[in-house]
């Protein structure tokens, strides 16, 4: 599903943190969107959500603009640091959620859950451990719990805000192809924020620089490196370096 952001405007106060942002996200890309932290990605990334509204301008997705439907018929799924996995429920049972508080008329029957959700846990290599809980598990495993629970609803768009900042660097590295593995099975189309450039570069088919809520530039990982188009991009990329 493409999504398309026209001359978006958004404000806190005086502060303008989404400065009309125009953006068009072709469907079953994976963008990250990189910038300093106070940049605007967390915002952009909750509009495009449907948990937090524009001030003007709009959000399509497929060509249908979509600005104020309810992010429950947005049919997106979400990864965020802090998005906790529920602590009390096993894993099968966190990724199983979803499907479960569904409306009748939609809901899967238990069989159809069942296979749903261990197929998942296949994908993410967890279908050995599906009866644990949570505090059982890696912080890496749960991360994988997470992602498997986001595409349990089979999202067009899969929303990602800093999803590995906790984590130490070999596990973060780890869990940039797993993303990068089930994008592309799940056929999504994925927006990732993230202020780690070499996390952009590894992971990202094209990479959207944020800075003061507007756009300094956006790429491929080899066009950004090589040819920044802003003072800006050139500084925040040699600064990370
Ligand atoms: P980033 O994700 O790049 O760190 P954010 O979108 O989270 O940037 O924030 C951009 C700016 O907007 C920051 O200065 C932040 O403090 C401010 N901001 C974000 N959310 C709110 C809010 N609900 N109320 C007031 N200010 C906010």
């Amino acid at each position: 599903m493409s999504i398309e952001v026209k001359s978006l405007n958004k404000r806190f106060g005086t502060l303008a943190v989404c400065d009309n942002l125009n953006l068009t996200i072709p469907s079953g890309e994976l963008v990250a969107l990189l910038g300093p932290s106070g940049s605007g990605k967390t915002t952009l990334l909750r509009i495009i959500a449907g948990l937090e509204q524009p001030d003007s301008g709009s959000v399509h997705f497929h060509g249908e603009d979509a600005t104020f439907d309810d992010v429950r018929d947005r049919n997106v799924g979400f990864v965020f640091q802090h998005y906790a996995l529920f602590g009390h429920m096993t894993i099968f049972e966190n990724i199983a959620f979803g499907l479960r508080v569904r409306p009748r008329s939609s809901r899967p029957s238990e069989a159809a859950i069942r296979t749903k959700v261990m197929d998942l846990l296949k994908l993410v290599q967890l279908d050995a451990i599906a009866s644990r809980y949570p505090h059982q598990l890696s912080g890496g495993q749960r991360q994988r719990v997470a992602l498997a629970r986001a595409l349990a609803v089979e999202p067009k768009v899969l929303l990602l805000d800093e999803p590995f900042g906790a984590l130490d660097a070999k596990v973060r590295k780890e869990l940039r192809r797993w993303l990068r593995r089930l994008h592309d099975e799940m056929h999504v189309t994925s927006v990732f924020v993230t202020h780690d450039q070499e996390e952009a570069m590894e992971v990202a088919d094209r990479i959207v620089v944020m800075n003061q809520g507007r756009i300094e530039q956006e790429g491929s990982p080899d066009e950004v490196y090589d040819h920044p188009a802003t003072p800006f991009v050139l500084k925040f990329l040699g600064d990370v370096n």
